[in-house]
């Protein structure tokens, strides 16, 4: 994964998170407290700000997914600012560990994103099945993982993650909310998408789009 690549990646989401800011915030306030849009856009807005500061075409990514990790754990709050923050600092200290001969870059991807969804996982207490973000990244992860082990090149195997997680975002619906705020609901949180899956898979396309478009 390039520098390249994380600049422009990251750039896309915080373009999308900001044109999905009122979106996410309705979903979250469905059953949650209507803050997701608005916690996740004043985050990723700094995160541009930090970017355009930078030399960022000469960084290499697991530095510039630290920096990432870093402001959206300071910028963000609420549980998803946290759950984002220790994602993406889990996804920098997978890449820099592994060498760029480690294997072609979906594998390094793959490798860097399960990381990451594994730090979700032990910070959040949570699994998939819950009505979290887990419920679109892991079977996101899931399908990189396949398509790797298939022979995809990334841009294919980011694809295959895309479409993934945005089946998974949509199973969330049916789902009872056990961790996080909606959780609070109970048996009302059943028949609304969960505001974190759905921000997850915006993040991801964007993702997915950025390589497509060769970054
Ligand atoms: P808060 O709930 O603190 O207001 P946000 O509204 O920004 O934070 O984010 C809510 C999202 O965070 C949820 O939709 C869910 O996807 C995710 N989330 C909350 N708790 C957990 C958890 N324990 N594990 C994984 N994801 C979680
Ligand atoms: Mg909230």
């Amino acid at each position: 994964m390039s520098g390249a690549l994380v600049v422009a990646w990251l750039r896309l989401a915080a373009s999308r998170v900001a044109a999905e800011r009122a979106h996410l915030t309705d979903l979250d306030a469905a059953i949650g407290d209507g803050d997701h849009g608005i916690n996740l856009d004043r985050g990723f807005a700094a995160l541009q700000a930090r970017l355009a500061a930078l030399d960022a075409p000469t960084q290499a990514a697991g530095p510039l997914l630290a920096l990432a990790g870093r402001t959206i754990t300071g910028t963000v709050g609420g549980a998803s600012g946290a759950l984002y923050g220790r994602a993406l600092l889990r996804a920098a200290a997978a890449l820099d560990a592994s060498p760029a001969d480690a294997g072609p870059p979906v594998v390094r991807v793959a490798a860097a994103l399960r990381a990451a969804v594994d730090g979700i996982a032990s910070l959040g207490r949570s699994r998939p099945g819950e009505k979290t973000m887990l419920d679109a990244l892991v079977p996101a992860v899931d399908a990189l993982e396949a398509a790797a082990t298939a022979g995809a090149d990334l841009p294919d195997a980011l694809r295959h993650a895309a479409d993934a997680a945005e089946a998974g975002a949509r199973a969330t619906r049916p789902l009872l909310a056990t961790k996080g705020r909606a959780s609070y609901l109970g048996e009302r949180s059943v028949g609304h998408l969960d505001p974190g899956a759905v921000s997850s898979t915006l993040i991801l396309g964007a993702l997915a789009d950025a390589a497509a478009g060769g970054a």
